[in-house]
């Protein structure tokens, strides 16, 4: 099947092409030759980014996509008989076709609701508490996800207070961070507040979503974490023979600040597309966008109308309203035609 390439798009930020800084970089590695599976020297850089971006002297392991970033680190977090904890919306349980199950060789996957895809925590408590027998999945890591699935945030307080129940509980902390960029840039904090300093034991770092043309970072805060972990990613086709290729992209991105300063942008857009449309009225904000996500309530005249005009968005997440993504790409234009054509489909 072929589809034409859509133009009024809004359905994810890994719609969006290579930004010029990814591009360039690996434009500049692409030459000569360099020692293959992560023995080069853009490998050693993009890593010592890293650590000087979470300044911290972390672990860090370049996968191809975040499906396997979340499994493979989960995996190192449990024994096949231990659970993960997340969100019923996170993209671990609902989006990743089992991989976290089955990397782990089994470990479950339990659920708690929450307000705006936050974990509540006396739910996370409760699920941890409820049980202590032989019969039950032993709960070992707390999932979050952040920016979360439904564009909300974790402020550093919250993840201070999150660690605070993790570490009674006993639970190590894993971070989801697919838009890990979107939500510093919204924060305004130092990444090392969201992460390290907050318990995180180890990120999942997204670079596809951020301009990047694949690849992610497995982060390890906890560096005893990371024991074998090359093993696991060979393991599981992870380990990429061209890693400067995988590399590259990430010393483009941070050295300079681009990576932050394209996630401001695509959270600009998303603020602006909110404040128009919270205007409108038989439109309703679902969830407060606090990155780059915008989840509306639409007629479904309009949906139907709109998606006879081309625009494309995801109406399958969370509860099922629109979802309007932006990316670096995304430009005012585009938020302008939007809005216009909600507007006219509202007429
Ligand atoms: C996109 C996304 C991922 C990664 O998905 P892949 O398609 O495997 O790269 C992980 N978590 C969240 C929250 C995402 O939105």
């Amino acid at each position: 099947m072929t589809t034409s390439p859509p133009k009024n798009q809004f359905a994810s930020d890994n719609y969006a092409g290579v930004c010029p800084e990814a591009w360039q970089a690996l434009q500049e590695a692409n030459s000569g030759y360099a020692t293959s599976y992560g023995d080069d020297p853009w490998t050693a850089r993009a890593c010592n980014a890293l650590r000087d971006f979470f300044e911290t002297d972390c672990e860090v392991f370049f996968v191809f996509n975040g499906t396997a970033a979340n499994s493979l680190s989960l995996a190192s977090l449990c024994q096949s008989y231990h659970s993960v904890i997340c969100h019923h919306t996170a993209h671990i349980e609902t989006d990743e076709c089992g991989s976290g199950e089955f990397f782990s060789n089994g470990t479950k996957i339990l659920t708690v609701g929450g307000a705006d895809g936050k974990v509540d925590l006396a739910e996370v408590e409760l699920t941890v508490t409820k049980r202590s027998d032989i019969h039950y999945p032993k709960p070992k890591v707390l999932s979050l996800t952040q920016a979360t699935e439904l564009g909300t945030l974790y402020t550093a307080d919250e993840l201070v207070a999150i660690h605070d129940l993790s570490k009674r509980l006993g639970l190590k902390l894993h971070m989801d961070g697919a838009r890990f960029a979107n939500a510093v840039a919204a924060l305004k904090v130092a990444p090392k507040e969201l992460t390290w300093r907050a318990g995180v034991d180890v990120l999942t770092f997204g670079g596809t979503k951020n301009g990047m043309p694949v690849g992610e970072a497995v982060v390890f805060f906890d560096r005893k974490l990371a024991y074998e972990f090359d093993y696991r990613c060979k393991q599981a086709g992870q380990l990429a023979s061209k890693m400067r290729f995988l590399a590259a992209p990430w010393v483009g991105l941070l050295e300079n600040q681009a990576l932050l300063r394209h996630a401001d942008h695509a959270n600009r857009c998303a603020q602006k597309l909110a404040a128009a449309v919270k205007e409108l009225s038989g439109v309703k904000l679902v969830h407060p966008a606090e990155a780059n996500a915008v989840f509306v309530e639409l007629p479904v005249k309009v949906i139907t109308a709109l998606r006879a005009q081309g625009w494309v968005f995801y109406t399958f997440i969370g509860s099922g309203h629109c979802r309007f993504m932006c990316s670096w790409s995304t430009s005012e234009e585009d938020i302008a035609l939007l809005v216009a054509a909600i507007k006219q489909a509202l007429c």
